[in-house]
């Protein structure tokens, strides 16, 4: 482990990172739309003498070096911002209207960046043990997300192994939350469009009973999967939206249903569409009601491969002041699923929250970080890959 090169980058650049971070947190870019940042990005691994790739959707940059006869190694970030109105008051708040970084990637990115200059210079003096790829990652707020498009662009040729992290406002700065198996879920969007013929409330046995029927999807279909699948698989189903109707003595002829089952189990989530499928089919079948189930499946849980987590562990506890501690499985997605389909890899959680007041959370308009986690992200990454394999 070459921790003094770790530690001397940082003491000489680590206000570098800081001061990306807060000009990416100024100038937040939503989905598929992160120009400027894949501008700035490029623009810092160029002067660095490194050789950014654009991907072809415009936003979102690849970057190789380090040994071709070794295993390459692969670190992610994400770019976005989100349509969320920035609430913090701080001095390099979002110069966007309605847009902020309150996911935290313009942490990741600066992170990565850092991690990146890093370890360009340790293979410059001939001291990294695999070959790195830097994946600067567009549209991750989105679905289906833009990790499928940078696996399109093939991104993922050649790696061996991906590593990834994530701020999490729960553990304080200084922690680095670590998980092998299942991190995230999948969640997966269910819409259902119901229909029939409508008639006076008076006479329901006359027509089709489409509130009826649509209490009976309610109620049944998460009551089902509560009993048809694993309840350790973290498996939930809950709906977001019911309308139908207007009048009290109208039975309406059409009514939608929106609602989103998540779970941890990635063979759980193979079977889960067509459970869906049939489990809705036999609720509706003696209702006299027809529908439309649109069923649009989000992303595969992040699993974690243990070796990988091992590696983020040596790395973490390498670093000194920061501890690795155990993190639990979230209901939250995250489509840094998708690389963990191909190759072995593993995010980690880092820890953002200042330890002093309540704890933000991702996604609000008051999401912000404790910059001393900067230092140690770029510490995680770096570490993992100047520390090679495991014995
Ligand atoms: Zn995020």
């Amino acid at each position: 482990m070459s921790l003094p090169a770790i530690d001397a980058w940082l003491a000489d650049n680590l206000h570098r990172v800081v001061t990306w971070r807060r000009e990416i947190h100024a100038e937040p870019e939503l989905s598929k739309a992160e120009y400027a940042t894949t501008a700035k990005v490029v623009a810092i691994l160029a002067a660095a003498g490194l050789t950014p790739q654009i991907l072809p959707t415009g936003t979102g940059v690849v970057c190789d070096f380090g040994p071709v006869d070794a295993p390459r190694i692969g670190l992610r970030c994400d770019l976005d911002g989100l349509p969320v109105p920035e609430q913090t008051g701080l001095p390099f708040t979002s110069r966007v209207e309605g847009v902020s970084h309150s996911c935290g990637h313009d942490a990741h990115t600066a992170i990565l960046l850092g991690a990146g200059l890093l370890l360009a210079e340790a293979a410059d003096r001939g001291e990294l043990p695999f070959g790195v790829r830097l994946l600067f990652q567009a549209a991750e707020e989105v679905m289906p997300g833009g990790a499928l498009d940078a696996i399109d662009a093939g991104a993922m040729d050649g790696l061996t192994r991906i590593f990834a992290l994530h701020c999490d406002p729960h553990l304080a700065a200084g922690t680095v939350g670590l998980r092998a198996g299942a991190l995230t879920s999948a969640a997966d969007r269910v819409e259902v469009h119901l229909r029939g013929p409508g008639g006076h409330s008076s006479r329901p046995h006359l027509t089709a009973d489409l509130v009826y029927a649509m209490g009976t999807v309610i109620t049944g279909l998460p009551g089902i999967l509560s009993r048809r699948v694993d309840p350790r698989s973290g498996t939930v189903m809950a709906w977001g939206a019911a309308h139908s109707g207007d009048a009290p003595n109208a039975i309406p002829q059409e009514g939608r249903l929106r609602g989103t089952v998540r779970t941890g189990d990635r063979d759980v989530w193979q079977d889960l569409e067509p459970l869906v499928r049939s489990t809705i089919g036999q609720l509706v079948a003696p209702l006299g009601v027809t529908y439309d189930l649109t069923y649009v499946r989000g992303v595969p849980p992040v699993v974690n491969d243990e070796t990988s987590i091992a590696m983020l562990r040596r790395s973490v506890e390498a670093i000194g002041p920061a501890a690795a501690v155990d993190t639990p499985q979230s209901p939250g997605g995250e489509d840094f699923a998708w690389y963990l389909e191909s190759v072995p890899g593993a995010m980690a959680r880092l820890g953002v929250w200042s330890g002093v007041g309540p704890r933000c959370d991702l996604h609000a308009p008051d999401f912000d970080i404790d910059e001393r986690a900067l230092g140690i992200g770029v510490a995680t990454l770096a570490g993992a890959v100047l520390g090679g394999e495991l014995d």
